[in-house]
């Protein structure tokens, strides 16, 4: 058989975002016992997505996924492209052509707005700008974020806001050997901050932490927790929602709510508090945040759909930095249809489809597919359930060339690609760059500095 004729028996497999979704569908596709070919395509020269630069650098154990994607990548029949852009470099339309089908793993990336007076104050940011910035994301290198005020807020109770908590509040002696990019460790190394505000527009049982990382919180060194006994009294119909077995995990939020709310004051300690049912209403400021006023809001309606409804009364809380961590969307891509109310691609168990109809070729998994929800091992079963469509959609009998179309394109564009071996050895380099300092490693944060270290 030619070698034209073999890669016509192959299955070409474009793959676009290199997260968990990502790799855990070329996994399956790997698995399936078809005679797969997989190109995945990477906006950044390094791979991993949100493992790398989304999960906390002071929990490095759950970035072990990291090893099994490694594995995933080293088999013959997996490309990687890095420091490639769909919709930029190349278009859906293109991969379309050059591929038996496209699998959309692109995250989602994109900040819920808040939109209220202020709003475009100096000290206001997204956590996802937050987590980017410690976590050397060379998108947000160059912000900068002033820890020179005693006070935060956080908005929004759920994992990332525990996160970004639990940064502003360890001591730094607790980060510094961490893999916090070094332009971050610097400034929070000279942090005043002393009071960090965790605000929820719902009550105490719709915090949406999970225990553990609430646990976490309660336990940092020299820090101490706090919630307001009047906040933690629970009105009936939540207690109704925590008799539900499934609301095992808000129970345990609440225990330790209550443990909060009984702690002393502790003069020279840096403090967290938890704060319920209030909604940010404007941020206050001449030339940059120095408050942010809430109104406070009354839980209404039925168990397990209680809405939270303006009062009039408002509180005012003085801080001079706020982060929002309030929800992510997909990014839309030219020629795919988009749900702009979820920010997902529109999908039936990720075929992707206009209206009732399902594109040919085209599929979504991850949290494009589904929305920011779950674990990282969540997009596993996820991505299965979207590879099993794609292979019963798939026929080898078209002819398309994968690799052997799509590298000459971008050849042709001047895209410099980055290939898993050269990825390897940027990731070499950082550790070797980490050594010095103790860290697990040094990350390069911008795109430059990482194509230099493979000339
Ligand atoms: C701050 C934070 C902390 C988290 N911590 C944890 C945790 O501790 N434990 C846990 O289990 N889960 C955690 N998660 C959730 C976990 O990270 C997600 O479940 C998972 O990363 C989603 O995988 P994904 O592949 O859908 O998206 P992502 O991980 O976001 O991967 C998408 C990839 O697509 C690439 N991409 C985007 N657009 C394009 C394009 N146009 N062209 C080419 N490439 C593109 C991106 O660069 C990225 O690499 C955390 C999430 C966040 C935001």
């Amino acid at each position: 058989m030619s070698g034209k004729d073999a890669s016509r028996q192959k299955l070409h497999i474009a793959i676009v975002g290199s997260g968990p979704s990502g790799f855990y569908a070329a996994e399956a596709l790997l698995r399936s016992g078809r005679n797969v070919s997989i190109d995945m395509i990477e906006r950044l020269p390094t791979p991993y997505g949100l493992v790398r630069s989304g999960v906390a650098p002071d929990h490095p154990k759950l970035k072990q996924a990291i090893a099994v994607y490694a594995g995933i990548a080293r088999d013959e029949n997996f490309n990687f492209l890095g420091n490639v852009t769909a919709g930029r470099d190349i278009s859906v339309g293109e991969l379309q052509q050059t591929h038996h089908a496209v699998l959309l793993a692109c995250g989602a990336h994109e900040d819920r707005t808040l939109t209220i007076p202020g709003g475009g104050l100096p000290g206001n940011h997204s956590a996802t700008e937050f987590v980017g910035w410690y976590n050397g994301h060379p998108d947000f290198r160059e912000r900068t974020f002033d820890l020179s005020h005693e006070a935060a807020v956080v908005i929004g109770q759920g994992n990332v806001a525990a996160d970004v908590c639990r940064i502003l509040a360890k001591p730094f002696d607790e980060l510094r050997d961490s893999d916090i990019a070094e332009h971050a460790l610097e400034v929070l190394a000279e942090s005043k901050i002393q009071e960090i505000h965790v605000v929820g527009r719902r009550g105490p049982a719709h915090a949406k932490f999970t225990a553990k990382e609430l646990r976490e919180l309660g336990g940092i060194a020299d820090v101490t927790a706090h919630a307001k006994p009047e906040e933690c009294v629970l009105n009936e119909e939540s207690r109704l929602e925590l008799e539900d077995r499934a609301n095992f995990n808000a129970v345990k939020n609440l225990e330790m709510f209550g443990a909060f709310a009984k702690q002393v004051e502790t003069r020279g300690q840096r403090r967290i508090r938890f704060r319920f049912c209030l909604s940010p209403a404007a941020l206050v400021g001449r030339d940059r945040v120095e408050a942010i006023s809430f109104v406070r809001n009354r839980l209404e309606g039925p168990p397990f759909s209680q809405k939270a409804s303006a009062t009039d009364q408002t509180e005012t809380i003085s801080c001079g930095l706020v982060l929002r961590s309030i929800g992510y969307r997909g990014v839309p891509l030219d020629g795919v249809p988009f749900d702009g109310l979820r920010g997902v691609v529109p999908n039936v168990a990720g075929r992707i489809v206009d209206g009732e109809k399902p594109l040919r070729g085209l599929y979504v998994t991850g949290w494009l597919k589904r929305g920011p929800t779950g674990i990282i091992g969540t997009n596993r079963a996820d991505s299965i359930e979207t590879v099993e469509n794609l292979l019963a959609d798939a026929s080898e009998q078209e002819a398309k060339s994968g690799a052997d179309a799509l590298l000459p394109l971008l050849e042709a564009r001047r895209v410099r690609w980055v290939s898993f071996a050269e990825w390897l050895k940027i990731d070499a380099a950082e550790i070797e760059r980490g050594k010095d300092k103790g860290k697990p490693r040094e990350k390069f944060t911008r795109i430059d500095e990482m194509l230099n270290v493979l000339e």
